[in-house]
């Protein structure tokens, strides 16, 4: 499969790292938007957020504990952060591997 995130998650072209857990890594965007600019990806390959409701609950736990980890390791807990995922055409979503941004260390503008 050609998906950019899968060959990063198997090692064959680089990123940099920023956490990993038993079913995520979370890696820095190239093109950051803000100081903090961390990518969270499921390693299994999916495309849309409501594919992960179909796994074991515990993955979510996982997930959520994770976001929460990044934005102590990168100094964000407390001034403040955005996860958010783009899905599908109307969104702009880019890559076809589900990924959730977590962005902060700036003040950010309204969403929409
Ligand atoms: P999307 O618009 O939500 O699909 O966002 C895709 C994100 O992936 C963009 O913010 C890109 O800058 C980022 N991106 C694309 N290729 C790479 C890469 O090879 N490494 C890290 N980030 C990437």
């Amino acid at each position: 499969m050609n998906c950019i995130f899968c060959k990063i998650i198997a090692g064959e072209i680089p990123a940099g790292k920023v956490a990993e857990t038993e079913n995520f890594l979370a890696f820095r965007d190239i093109n950051p938007v803000a100081p903090a600019h961390i990518l969270v990806v499921p390693k299994k390959h999916m495309e849309k957020p409501g594919e992960l409701a179909l796994l074991d609950g515990d993955i979510l736990k996982e997930l959520f504990k994770l976001f929460q980890d990044i934005a102590e390791k990168e100094g964000i807990a407390e001034s403040g952060f955005r996860t958010l995922v783009n899905t599908g055409p109307d969104s702009g979503q880019e890559v076809k591997h589900l990924h959730f941004h977590i962005i902060g260390g700036r003040k950010l503008g309204k969403i929409g």
